[in-house]
């Protein structure tokens, strides 16, 4: 099942203020935030980006925030995007790292009229910037909502970026439709707490439903971003690419900074484009907490880094 009792405990304490602040106090557990997380400025994020860039890998950034209920703060989010899209065509990186944008985090809560506004600056910025905009996929009841969107952007920017979440039933039809030409499309497991009546409950139908969705997407025309740390996925999807004659380019593997290092370069050193989704900015308690949710190995690795002097 997708949800567990530690799941459930550590989401809990993402909304909890004393632990929050122990966190951000704690000398090393700040490092342990920093494998997960670039740090909290625009040059922390861009800093971050040069290296993995270096490395040969390609990077989506994103900068923290969700569930923005207030206008000026939707305002700062979006300021904090043109920014650091600013500063990556001042030092050449637009080829090689894109941003990743929650609607939720720039008014799409308030407003879906104001999201697709603030969201179009952010598409418009990056396209002067010479690289693209992916928006992320929140809760199942955001869905249609932000594909509106999405295809309201793509008809002014084709090649913004979609994510579909394989443990909704919906998600099969939704991946045959956008898989046609110009697409780009980020397919995931899914990463929110979701009822029955619209998720699979078991991650072996998870699994296999990435796994036809996958296929449908390879065999589009569009543009596919198969974003998983899952070995037996990465393997089938590899194998999928094969049989549909895709060139490497013509995909691309995803994973979040921090998970799996060696296994991004790996992938990337055999020739596959890897783009590491590299978080940034002071909202990073809550993001942390659901990456440690999802793997208790790394609830482990941060309590010991809490407790340890
Ligand atoms: P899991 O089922 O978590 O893990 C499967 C296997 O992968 C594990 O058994 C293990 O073998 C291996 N593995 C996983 N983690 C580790 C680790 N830390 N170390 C070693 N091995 C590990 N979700 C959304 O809902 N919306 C989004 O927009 C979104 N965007 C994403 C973008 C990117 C680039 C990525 C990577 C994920 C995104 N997610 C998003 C989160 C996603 O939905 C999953 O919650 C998350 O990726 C965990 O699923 P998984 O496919 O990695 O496999």
């Amino acid at each position: 099942p997708l949800v567990n009792p530690l799941r459930s405990l550590i989401l809990a304490a993402a909304g909890n203020d004393a632990l929050r602040r122990l966190v951000a106090t704690t000398p090393v557990s700040r490092d342990v935030v920093r494998r997960f997380v670039a740090g909290e400025t625009t040059a922390d994020a861009v800093a971050v980006a040069r290296d993995l860039v270096d490395s040969g890998l390609t990077v989506t950034l994103d900068h923290l925030g969700e569930d923005t209920t207030d206008k000026a703060l939707a305002e700062s989010s979006v300021r904090a995007y043109l920014d650091v899209l600013d500063r990556l065509r001042e030092e050449g990186l637009a080829s090689r790292v894109e941003v990743s944008v929650k609607l939720s985090a720039v008014g799409q809560v308030l407003d879906e009229r104001l999201g697709l506004d603030n969201a179009a600056r952010i598409c418009a910025a990056a396209e002067q910037a010479g690289t693209t905009v992916t928006l992320d996929m929140e809760d199942h009841t955001t869905t249609d909502s932000t594909l509106r969107v999405l295809a309201e952007l793509r008809r002014t920017w084709p090649s913004t970026g979609g994510v579909l979440q394989s443990y909704l039933h919906r998600t099969r039809a939704d991946a045959q439709a956008l898989a046609g030409a110009g697409s780009r499309v980020r397919l995931c497991k899914g990463a929110y707490a979701e009822p029955e009546s619209v998720a699979f409950p078991t991650m072996h139908e998870v699994d296999r439903s990435y796994v036809q969705c996958a296929n449908d997407l390879l065999a589009g025309e569009g543009y596919p971003m198969f974003a998983t740390h899952d070995p037996r996925l990465i393997e089938i999807v590899s194998e999928q690419a094969r049989l549909h004659e895709r060139a490497p380019g013509s995909y691309e593997f995803q994973m979040l900074h921090g998970v799996r290092p060696d296994e991004q370069l790996r992938l990337s050193a055999a020739g596959e484009t890897v783009r590491v989704y590299l978080p940034y900015g002071q909202e990073w308690y809550g993001y942390l907490m659901r990456r440690l949710a999802e793997r208790p190995a790394n609830t482990a690795l941060f309590l010991r880094a809490l407790t340890s002097r």
